[in-house]
């Protein structure tokens, strides 16, 4: 059997995880701030806040930028549910831009339409969410120069995106937008087993992203909205939640972390495999965008509509785990009951008839990845 994707795990991830399970911390310890300070150097970031996953980072995220019931936020129809349902959790309202057609990402084109629409009817989003998919970046100058323009925040969803890198910098910069979200799930580039981040260069939306994680709760007096009554003192400020992550997690977050490099590119090296490979068969294979340089946790590919349910049930058939990425969140009964109906976004829809995710990991060997292809070749024939 062959997954879509997997964890790459070594003896040097297995040795930290055991030296934090015999120390003295297993959670809210050391091992939280040095993974942190170290996924913040890495990205050019000023602060970055672990927390229990990227469902947890993107909600957050949303908080600390004020999303609040009847708010709007937009985000991609390609993606995984959670970068809408953070919208959801804080009560505003999602709605969507349509992709562009030869990445997959939210289209810069339609989202200067769609804001020049909404600000004429008066109905802008608080917050845009851009989805880096795949593991390639948006084209977020564009981005962010729009947001600027109709006084929107931005969240880059990262979460198949760390170390990727944009005009020569890597994401999670936040270089045009306010907060950028990791996950470290295991499908995902480097993982804790669950887990997520959120990084920014603002100091107070990292001390809200610090608080929320936590409870809501302040402990430094500067934080604090009356004076302190001794050192025991503490003071919940806000509503928060319990979002934190382990210092277990995060010891084998830094363990992972070293290894972001190498894990980028085997992934990239495997892609050019499959590009070259699969260039004489009649299928559309990733798109690949100027001055980005994905850190490619997906490999997705494009069949004639009338043939993808029976290649992939064929490929499935003969062990090889591939995986549609995604069903367009419209599309799913909890948002079609909030009134979207297929054809609102007609390059998303057409690009989930053909689309699925060939097996794609740093371990994947070259005999596997024969297979794959083998096994796709004549499913098609
Ligand atoms: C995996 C994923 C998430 C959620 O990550 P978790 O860490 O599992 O909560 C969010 N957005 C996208 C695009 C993802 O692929």
């Amino acid at each position: 059997m062959i997954p879509y994707g997997r964890q790459s795990i070594n003896q040097e991830d297995i040795d930290a995880v055991v030296r934090t399970l015999q120390s003295v911390w297993l959670t809210q310890g050391p091992a939280i701030p040095a993974f942190e300070s170290a996924v913040a150097a890495r990205c050019l970031a000023r602060y970055a806040v672990a927390v229990s996953n990227a469902t947890a980072a993107l909600h957050i995220a949303c908080l600390a930028l004020e999303v609040k019931p009847g708010d709007l936020v937009w985000t991609s129809p390609i993606t995984f549910v959670a970068s809408a349902n953070c919208a959801r959790y804080c009560g505003a309202d999602v709605d969507f831009v349509d992709i562009d057609p030869a990445t997959q990402n939210m289209s810069p084109i339609a989202l200067a339409e769609k804001l020049a629409q909404a600000k004429k009817r008066k109905r802008l989003p608080k917050v845009i969410i851009p989805v880096h998919f795949a593991g390639q970046p948006c084209d977020m100058e564009t981005i962010g120069r729009l947001a600027h323009e109709y006084g929107c925040r931005v969240i880059e969803d990262a979460a198949h995106a760390i170390g990727a890198t944009y005009h020569g910098r890597p994401t999670g910069s936040c270089q045009h937008s306010d907060i950028t979200v990791f996950s470290f799930h295991p499908v995902k580039i480097i993982t804790t087993g669950e887990g997520g981040m959120a990084l920014t260069n603002d100091e107070k939306l990292a001390r809200q992203l610090a608080r929320l994680r936590s409870h809501g709760i302040a402990r430094e007096a500067c934080e604090m909205l009356k004076e302190s009554e001794g050192s025991w003192y503490y003071q919940q400020i806000d509503l928060g939640f319990n979002y934190r992550m382990t210092d277990i997690q995060a010891a084998l977050g830094s363990s992972q972390l070293q290894r972001l490099d190498c894990f980028v590119a085997k992934r990239r090296e495997l892609a050019d495999r499959y590009d070259k490979l699969l260039s004489d068969l009649p299928i559309d294979l990733p798109g690949r965008a100027l001055h980005r340089r994905s850190a490619w946790h997906l490999y997705p590919i494009r069949v004639a509509a009338e043939m993808r349910h029976d290649v992939f049930e064929a490929m499935r058939k003969e062990g090889i785990i591939v995986q549609v990425h995604y069903i367009p969140v419209h599309l799913h009964p909890y948002y079609q009951e909030m009134g979207f109906r297929l054809g609102d976004f007609p390059h998303a829809e057409e690009y989930y008839r053909r689309a699925f995710s060939l097996p794609l990991y740093p371990d994947l060997t070259y005999e596997q990845q024969d297979i794959v292809v083998d096994t796709l070749r004549r499913a098609l024939a």
